[in-house]
């Protein structure tokens, strides 16, 4: 039967560090937060950095940093799995002597060549376990030949009652065992992963669907070690576009790269959230301490969810239209950065700008990009827009003229200016889009954006005048078309 999840809970996220958090981690993670702030209990955070190739300090910073910026915070840890590897050892002894695990001296060809045999009489691989008598062990291993420490898999069925998927049953022929100390002594992950777990109380083991099938072998370990089961929950994997798991191929795939992607924390948080759980109703946009009083287990669902970045694009803006500019400024000051505008960055001018272009833009580069217009000098106009604008109405420029005088002599409030311009427009009989879109046009070099003349007001006297001259003189110049 499913367990009934009860508090208070003890629960970890153990990553690889592998250079990156990946998203499916980084849910695992807000999860089994989640869990804590719901039911009580505490949040550890154990880096399995056992795979010394491809670990180092700055990849466990890198972890750390990314679950800092997506606010997700530990009660204990981080505690680094590598330091632990004689208390593994000393377990692996422990099995040994209570013949729970036996030693293995055939070489990995040797288990290759009966991998093959048992495939081939269609039996099972531990029908073909060659143990050798523990006496004779000791004096091959004390003579120096090699070998690798196996478990040895109860022969009975288990069942995984798991907290996302039921009851899962594995029977057993599938129970293989399986090595816990390699020839060089070293712990595998199995062995280290349950020890630990043992070790600092874990009571639910909240991980990725590809762990399940590593399951009934830790359920045996724990068993067999003398220790309380704890409870499992397996989430299912993320899937990208293309219904694949998540990767590369179809874009994004870590926490830094959405965060550099100008995605803020608050959005990427709650669409993770949301990416295998739902509070049973139709809220989508929920604060921080909204999820966590909605949060409950049994709503986790089991089965794969497509990871869709429009959607997310959308949660996104919905946090920088909801959030107040002063609060993401931190978040968006890199990319103001990155476009040369981080001596704005904090001004009432920015702040103004960010506010009024945040609704139109999905990320915070392209939000960056847009506030752009109203600090530089430079705008650079569509060519065949722009004469698309002149094919509309022949006395343009004059027309601009006339209004670049009419805006100079108002309060440049944005009812002022609206007024000028259809005052304007009427006078000259011309529909407003006639001279909408051209001063568009000059001001931003762009053919859409925020309502005009919240535009034009944020843009300034000074910038507007000039913009609409240098425009003029631009379309005056534009060369004949030669067909
Ligand atoms: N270190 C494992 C991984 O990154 C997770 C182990 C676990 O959660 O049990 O995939």
């Amino acid at each position: 039967m499913t367990p009934k999840l009860t508090g208070p809970v003890r629960v970890r996220f153990a990553p690889s560090p592998t250079g990156y958090l990946h998203v499916g981690g980084a849910r695992t993670a807000i999860y089994n937060q989640l869990l804590v702030q719901s039911l009580g209990g505490a949040f550890i955070l154990r880096i399995e950095d056992t795979d010394r190739e491809r670990s180092d300090e700055a990849m466990t910073q890198q972890i750390i940093t990314a679950m800092e910026w997506l606010g997700v915070s530990v009660d204990e840890g981080p505690f680094l799995q590598s330091e632990r590897l004689p208390r593994h050892r000393e377990q692996a002894e422990k099995l040994l002597a209570a013949g729970l695990a036996y030693r293995d001296f055939r070489t990995p060809d040797e288990i290759e060549e009966v991998r093959r045999r048992a495939h081939a009489e269609g039996v099972t691989l531990r029908s073909l376990t060659a143990e050798v008598e523990p006496s004779e062990a000791e004096r091959r291993v004390a003579a120096g030949e090699p070998s690798v420490v196996r478990f040895r898999m109860p022969a009975t069925e288990i069942v995984v009652h798991d907290l996302v998927r039921g009851d899962v049953s594995f029977p057993p022929e599938v129970h293989e065992d399986f090595v816990i100390l390699r020839a060089d002594g070293s712990p595998t992950y199995h062995l280290s992963v349950v020890c630990d777990d043992i070790d600092m109380g874990v009571s639910l083991v909240l991980r990725g669907e590809d762990h399940l099938s590593n399951t009934p072998k830790h359920i045996a370990l724990f068993e067999a070690l003398g220790a309380t089961l704890p409870d499992f929950g397996h989430l299912p994997l993320i899937l990208g576009a293309d219904k694949k798991r998540l990767s590369k191929r179809t874009g994004a795939t870590s926490v830094e790269e959405f965060r550099d992607q100008g995605v803020l924390p608050q959005a990427l948080y709650n669409y993770l959230v949301l990416l295998g759980w739902s509070p049973g109703d139709d809220r989508e946009v929920m604060a921080r301490d909204e999820i966590v009083a909605a949060f409950s287990a049994d709503r986790l669902g089991s089965s794969a969810s497509v990871f869709d970045v429009d959607k997310l694009a959308w949660m996104n803006t919905q946090y920088m239209v909801n959030l107040d500019v002063q609060q993401f400024l931190p978040e968006v000051t890199p990319f103001l950065r990155a476009v040369g505008l981080e001596d704005h960055a904090g001004t009432e001018r920015m702040n103004a700008a960010l506010e009024l272009h945040r609704v139109r833009s999905a990320n915070l580069v392209e939000l960056a990009e847009q506030v752009g217009i109203y600090f530089g000098d430079e705008v650079t106009w569509d060519e065949k827009l722009s004469r698309k604008y002149a094919s509309k109405d022949d006395q343009l420029v004059a027309h601009l003229e006339a209004l670049a005088q009419r805006f100079a002599a108002s309060d440049f409030s944005v009812e002022a200016l609206d007024r000028a311009l259809r005052d304007l427009a009427e006078e000259e009989e011309l529909k407003a889009g006639v001279l909408i879109h051209p001063t568009r046009m000059a001001l931003s070099g762009s053919k859409a954006g925020p309502p005009l003349f919240d535009l034009v007001s944020l843009m300034g006297r000074e910038r507007t005048a000039e913009r609409l001259a240098a425009y003029g003189r631009y379309l005056q110049d534009l060369p004949p078309i030669v067909d």
